[in-house]
């Protein structure tokens, strides 16, 4: 077994390839898949220091891909994937303050760090589809950013066509816009008459519509998606080495998350594990705290999502937790599928010690207003709320002598209503993209919230 075969959390499959993982999103029995084994790159660290992001990327992805394709095309892919950023160092690391930095991974289309993955995964399932034949049917749920930054990661590609469902309504205008003002005739808005949970719970009826969904080659693009954690860990390292080259310290460095879905942040975990210079991972949280919770207590118990100032990390069911737990399980699938059962019946669960790599806080509305002005003030920089909500956490763990970076999720221009809150003023933030889609016409389905009513829309175009 090796780095790139994949098992499940739940050990229930037979060990399957990198293509056969991507394509397939979630186990089949249930699990999460995971490479069977990590590669220890602390021998290559003093030589990845050197290289560009899209070379770093293709050094830190290889040993996962297996020969699920040529190095060349990798290499290539990983090219294009980046190309669409609009900064030349793909992820650039900036200064706040006296051992404090920023990993800007904003500069994808979108505007949020989503892209990083997202892009990636548009061409990577373009890419098995040219090759292996056949077509793909996204179907994605969203609540904001996962949802453009899906559709700008597939649009126009020849074979797939994705059809991403809102809230209606319940989206901000920029955000809508973003996805539904793209004219490429693969990409489908279908804003439901409902709320974002009505969308997941159409998109779980349908994908467990084996039939249907064997029928229609449907695909997930959500962060299940073992790429999607892949193209991530990459940024880890990076991030590692330019603040170890923008300071004076040689040493392993604190890396700050805002987290939601635990995806993120477990991407970080895996780069530790693999060797990169990290000394531990803050993990932050807005109001709905699950994740702070369970690293401070062990308690691992679900509340009710508030809406705060920072939507995208509005969740309480982590969905990645579980790959985590895998882990934190000593990989032992049976405990892992025992434990997950259990919080499917009760909601809970707890889990005795605790884990020296994570650090764990949470920001509330009126704190991360207090960040954003914070910095603006300082420095004339202003944060996005998520990654007000990284900073003020970061804040509270920062060490004399260790400096931290914070993950900046998303571009502030996409929240003019927080950045109004904390500044008076939602233009300060505008971004010249955004400011582009400003009475773009949209195009759109409104639909009622049901799986019956969505199947016969997909339906529809075949
Ligand atoms: C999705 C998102 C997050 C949370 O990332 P997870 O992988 O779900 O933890 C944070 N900030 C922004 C801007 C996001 O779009």
């Amino acid at each position: 077994m090796n780095s790139a075969q994949y098992i499940s959390t739940r050990g229930g499959i037979r060990p399957v390839g990198f293509s056969e993982a991507v394509m397939m999103g979630l186990a089949e029995d249930g699990g999460l898949l995971l490479p069977a084994e990590l590669p220890d790159c602390r021998a290559q660290l003093e030589s990845w220091r050197k290289l560009s992001y899209s070379e770093l990327a293709f050094e830190v992805m290889r040993p996962f891909i297996g020969n699920a394709m040529p190095e060349e095309d990798l290499s290539s892919l990983i090219q294009q994937s980046y190309a669409t950023f609009r900064h030349r160092d793909i992820v650039p690391v900036v200064k706040l303050a006296d051992q404090l930095y920023l990993a800007e991974l904003f500069h994808g289309p979108t505007l949020a760090f989503k892209d990083i993955a997202l892009q990636f995964l548009g061409n990577l399932f373009a890419y098995f589809l040219q090759r292996h034949g056949g077509c793909l049917n996204i179907i994605g749920a969203t609540s904001g950013d996962t949802g453009s930054a899906a559709i700008h990661g597939v649009r126009g590609k020849p074979g797939i066509h994705i059809f991403i469902l809102y809230p209606n309504g319940r989206v901000s205008p920029i955000q809508e816009l973003q996805m539904a003002s793209v004219a490429d005739e693969n990409v489908h808005c279908l804003a439901i008459k409902g709320t974002f949970d009505d969308g997941q719970r159409i998109l779980k009826q349908i994908f467990n519509d084996l039939d249907f969904k064997r029928q229609y080659s449907l695909g997930a693009v959500n962060s299940v998606n073992w790429a999607r954690i892949l193209a991530q860990i990459v940024y880890y390292f990076w991030a590692a080495f330019r603040v170890q080259e923008q300071s004076s310290w040689k040493g392993s460095v604190q890396v700050a998350v805002p987290t939601g879905n635990f995806g993120d942040i477990f991407a970080g975990y895996l780069a530790l594990r693999m060797g990169a210079p990290i000394h531990r991972l803050i993990l932050a949280s807005n109001e709905n705290d699950i994740l702070s919770r369970f690293f401070n207590t062990g308690e691992y118990a679900v509340g009710e999502v508030s809406p705060t100032l920072s939507p995208s990390m509005d969740i309480q069911v982590a969905s990645n937790f579980e790959r985590y737990l895998y882990y934190r399980c000593g990989k032992e699938t049976g405990k892992v599928t025992e434990l997950m059962k259990r919080f499917a019946a009760e909601q809970h669960i707890s889990l005795t010690g605790s884990d020296p790599e994570f650090a764990a806080g949470s920001g509330n509305s009126s704190e991360t207003l207090a960040t954003i002005r914070k910095y603006h003030d300082l420095k004339g920089y202003i944060l996005d709320p998520h990654s007000a909500v990284g900073v003020c956490v970061a804040e509270k763990y920062s060490l004399q002598e260790i400096p931290t970076v914070c993950l900046a999720t998303a571009h502030p221009g996409k929240f003019p209503d927080a950045i109004a809150q904390a500044l008076g003023d939602g233009t300060l933030a505008r971004h010249p993209e955004l400011s582009k889609l400003e009475g773009m016409p949209l195009r759109k389905t409104v639909i009622e919230a049901n799986a019956d009513t969505v199947k016969e829309f997909v339906e529809s175009f075949f």
